[in-house]
């Protein structure tokens, strides 16, 4: 058993000298934490931080949130992947600023909202309100395994770990203790080769007695994830705009920009080849991307065309200086880069001047 309250006072004494400097640790503001822990979902702490600054200076609050378009909202997130998290995160700011612009500041409450799922609740209350909300990312299981080195399987030890993690919530100082057993995990107690000697619970922890604190948190193999095929058309006019079209609302990347493809999905490959092209050009292959789902990994044959005239239905012209703000998904991106190198990067302020 580990003594609480000396654990605590080492882990928040360690926190107060070595507590990570992130931007949404410079407020307490409820709505700019919340879209922290919704761009954290899924997504490294120094790929979400500029995503984040440019977040909170295009819309400051919640009401300007829920005034937003959803495609602007979705071109502001395009890049961080996880497309349902920025429409679920527009549907909250919509209930949100009907309750004056107030977020619940309890976990029950909190979870009553679309996209905030039971870590994040615990996170929102525990962070921006102080409430003694158990908070459990894949940080805090490493660190829970290795303390109490639990021989269950990750992940059949959830309920476990949280009870332990419970149990050692203060109700003084909650929202640092969980931000300190975060910060612990992602700087100490890191996956391969955590620094015990700079822990400062080596002297709770029975991992690191045993020698072998990287056993744990115990994992079972992993599935292979299947690979999809499918063809991607970059179609270029002569003043080098691209054709793009929306996809469907619901489903994978619902909602977001893409160049014409073929019928890929999770379960299913689509076509390859250039007989499958939207419609007539010269198409020419222009090389093949690869990029990974969580569920399964895809690659697209890309073909490029220069092709001019209207666009066909569904589909519309993006020009030269507008192509880095459209809704572009990453795997898209990467499709455009593939037939046009350079063409989904920000032009310099005279090359936009110019272009418009
Ligand atoms: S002593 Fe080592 S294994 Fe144990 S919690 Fe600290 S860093 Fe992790």
């Amino acid at each position: 058993m580990i003594p609480k309250r000396t654990f605590r006072q080492r882990l928040l004494t360690w926190y107060g000298g070595s507590a990570r400097d992130l931007p949404w640790r410079r407020t307490r503001d409820p709505y700019a934490i919340w879209v922290s822990e919704i761009m954290l979902q899924q997504t490294r702490v120094q790929a979400v931080i500029p995503y984040y600054e440019r977040f909170l200076a295009k819309f400051p609050d919640v009401r300007n949130l829920a005034a937003a378009s959803e495609s602007d909202l979705l071109a502001a997130w395009a890049g961080l992947g996880y497309y349902s998290r920025a429409r679920n995160l527009k549907a909250c700011a919509d209930l949100v600023a009907l309750r004056r612009g107030r977020f619940p500041e309890t976990e029950a409450g909190l979870r009553e909202l679309p996209g905030i799922g039971a870590y994040t609740a615990a996170a929102i209350a525990a962070i921006a309100f102080d409430h003694p909300a158990a908070v459990v990312d894949g940080n805090v299981e490493r660190v829970v395994s290795r303390l109490y080195s639990i021989a269950t399987p990750l992940s059949e030890a959830k309920a476990e770990i949280r009870a332990h993690v419970e149990g050692m919530v203060p109700l003084i100082r909650p929202g640092d203790f969980a931000q300190a057993m975060m910060d612990l995990g992602a700087t100490i107690c890191t996956p391969r080769r955590p620094r015990c000697m700079l822990c400062p619970l080596r002297e709770d922890c029975s991992a690191t007695v045993s020698g072998d604190p990287e056993h744990f948190p115990v994992r079972l193999p992993k599935a292979e994830k299947p690979l999809r095929r499918g063809a991607a058309f970059v179609a270029v006019r002569s003043d080098g705009a691209i054709l793009l079209r929306k996809r469907q609302d619901k489903g994978l990347l619902g909602g977001m920009t893409e160049v014409p493809t073929t019928g890929w999905t999770a379960r299913n490959d689509g076509a390859t080849t250039d007989a499958a092209a939207p419609f007539t050009a010269d198409w020419r292959r222009a090389g093949q991307i690869g990029h990974v789902f969580t569920h399964f990994a895809l690659e697209l044959e890309v073909f490029r065309a220069e092709v001019n005239g209207a666009a066909p239905a569904g589909h519309f012209w993006s020009l030269v200086h507008e192509i880095s703000g459209e809704a572009l998904p990453t795997v898209m991106k990467k499709a455009i880069e593939a037939a046009i190198p350079g063409a989904t990067k920000k032009p310099s302020p005279q090359s936009a001047k110019r272009l418009a």
